[in-house]
C-alpha cells in the first residue's frame, strides 16, 4: 500500500487469462473510497498467455484453449460483466467429440471421456490411442493415493 495515499498499488505478473482476469477483478473491486491501482507485467509481446486464435484456409483454429464448461457459472458470469456473453458460441452437437492424432490418423476419444477423464472403463481398454504400458500405467491410478 501506498504511504502518501489510501491507493492499492497492486502488480500483476502475467497476462494469461489468469492475470487478466485477476486485474479486471481488483479494477471492479476498485472504488472512490478504496481505489485499487492496478499495473499488469506482460514479458511476451502479446496478453492472453497460451490462448491463440488463428485462421487456415476456411478454419478457424485455437492454438490453446477452446472451450469452458457453463455448469460451474464463473466464466459465463465474467463474459457477462465484460460485455462480450452475447459472443459466446455453444457447441454444435452435431459435431461434438474429439479426436486425437494418433500414428498419423485422427482417431476419438474413447466413449466416456468427460473433460479428459475417462468415465467408462472399457471403451478406454479398447481404444488405440494409448499404448498397452500406457493402459496398465492409467490402471495404477486406482491405486494411487
Ligand atoms: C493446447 C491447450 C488447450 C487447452 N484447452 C483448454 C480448454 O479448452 N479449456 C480450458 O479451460 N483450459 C484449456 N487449457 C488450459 C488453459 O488454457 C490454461 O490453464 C490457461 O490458459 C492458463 O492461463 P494462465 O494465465 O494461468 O497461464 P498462461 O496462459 O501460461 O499465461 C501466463 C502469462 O504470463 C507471462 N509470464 C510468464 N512469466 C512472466 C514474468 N516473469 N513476467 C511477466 N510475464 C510473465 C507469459 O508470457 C504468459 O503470457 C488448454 C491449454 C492448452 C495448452
Amino acid at each position: 500500500m501506498s504511504e502518501s495515499s489510501n491507493v492499492r498499488r497492486v502488480a500483476v505478473i502475467g497476462g494469461g487469462i489468469s492475470g487478466l482476469a485477476a486485474a479486471h477483478r481488483l479494477i471492479e473491486q476498485s472504488s472512490s473510497e478504496r481505489p485499487i491501482e492496478v499495473t499488469l507485467f506482460e514479458a511476451s509481446d502479446r496478453v492472453g498467455g497460451v490462448f491463440g486464435t488463428i485462421h487456415i484456409d476456411d478454419y478457424l483454429v485455437e492454438t490453446g484453449a477452446d472451450m469452458f464448461i457453463t455448469n460451474q457459472p464463473a466464466a459465463v458470469k465474467l463474459c457477462e460483466r465484460l460485455g462480450i456473453a452475447d459472443q459466446l458460441i455453444q457447441t454444435d452437437p452435431t459435431f461434438r467429440g474429439s479426436l486425437v492424432l494418433r500414428n498419423g490418423k485422427p482417431v476419438p476419444i474413447p466413449e466416456g471421456f468427460m473433460l479428459l477423464s475417462p468415465a467408462k472403463i472399457w471403451p478406454v481398454l479398447t481404444s488405440p490411442i494409448f499404448s498397452p504400458l500406457g493402459k496398465l500405467r492409467m490402471g495404477l491410478e486406482y491405486f494411487l493415493p
